[in-house]
């Protein structure tokens, strides 16, 4: 009998033993703050097979990406999204119970281009077992992202927010689901197909709300820059008091040139997001209100997650449309 190399016998570890000896090393080394694991940790993966008995249970990061995996997985699989609605996935970090959900996942989907920052490397010890981890965005091309202007490395992460960018992360799904559980392909396609119509009638949809923004109206301030693709999708010209990460705060200085700037070419309104205080979004109303400038504050925005479950904004396409009237709204393209 050939001998069973020692790296072969961790993998071959039952699955929750393994995630149980990473997450306790997890635990030790954020006690002691060490920045590696052990070698002795690397085989947390048990190979590809599924829990067993049952739908494959894969996780999802944000709200909005769970949206996308369920319309591909229809009732094949168990999806549960990590992140809760109202959550900011900047500053989110996963807790020990959800550590324990990635590393038992079949399958993981996320954002990626570093929207969830502070994730951590469960997502990487994952792709280690050879189970698919999918970061969505980042399997759209370079030339297609747009950059931090403050930081041109750096890729803009909220492709969601354009919904025919966002349809073409879809077959990644696909072919994450596809893998593990080959037998649903049919039922995968079919989905795909389905999500893409969906998101074709979407972005139809918020063009034709958008399209009643007078052009002397069409800039959009928000308390972060989460709508980049929005505003180049519909023709809007982006102010965000904070980047596109919430991780800082906003500098007074960069408060101060958006008083003036909004003061100078009375731009009518601006808006709060659900996932970000708006503390800095009533210190720029002050400011214009103190220039004689008074400012609509228009509905709450839905950038990073989706509003509660059961309600129209609880899915991708009602927050996008949510967004776009209460834009359009606001900005004075009708009620
Ligand atoms: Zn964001």
């Amino acid at each position: 009998m050939l001998p069973i190399h020692p790296a072969l016998s961790i993998r071959l570890l039952p699955r929750r033993a393994a995630v149980l000896a990473f997450v306790a090393c997890a635990t030790a080394c954020a006690l002691v703050g060490c920045g590696e694991h052990g070698a002795g940790t690397r085989g947390e993966g048990a190979g590809l097979s599924t829990a067993g008995e049952g739908k494959p249970s894969v996780v999802a990061t944000t709200p909005v990406v769970a949206d996308l995996v369920r319309a591909i997985a229809g009732d094949r699989a168990e999806v549960t999204a990590l992140i809760t609605p109202g959550v900011d996935p900047h500053l989110w970090a996963p807790t020990r119970t959800e550590v324990l959900q990635i590393l038992e996942a079949d399958a993981v989907f996320m954002n990626g281009l570093l929207l969830e920052g502070r994730a951590g490397d469960a997502f990487a010890r994952v792709e280690v077992s050879g189970r698919p981890v999918v970061r969505l965005a980042e399997t759209l091309p370079k030339a297609d992202l747009l950059t931090d202007a403050e930081n041109p490395s750096r890729f803009d992460p909220h492709v969601w927010m354009d919904p025919l960018l966002w349809a073409r992360t879809a077959p990644a799904v696909r072919d994450a689901l596809v893998k593990v559980d080959p037998a649903g392909k049919e039922e995968f396609d079919r989905n795909l197909a389905a999500f893409e119509d969906l998101a074709r009638e979407l972005d139809r949809e918020c063009a034709l709300i958008l399209s009643a923004v007078p052009p002397s109206a069409r800039v959009l301030v928000t308390a972060h820059d989460a709508f980049g693709y929005f505003g180049k999708r519909y023709g809007l010209e982006l102010r965000g008091i904070q980047g596109i990460s919430t991780e800082s705060e906003p500098s007074l200085a960069a408060i101060e040139s958006l008083v003036a700037e909004m003061s100078e070419r009375r731009v009518p309104a601006l808006f709060a997001e659900s996932t970000v205080s708006d503390r800095s979004v009533r210190a720029v109303i002050d400011g214009c209100a103190a220039r004689g400038h008074e400012v609509l504050l228009g509905e709450t925005l839905f950038s990073d997650s989706l509003g509660r479950a059961g309600t129209p904004e609880g899915t991708w396409k009602g927050m996008m449309l949510h967004n776009a009237r209460s834009i359009a709204r606001a900005l004075g393209g009708g009620s």
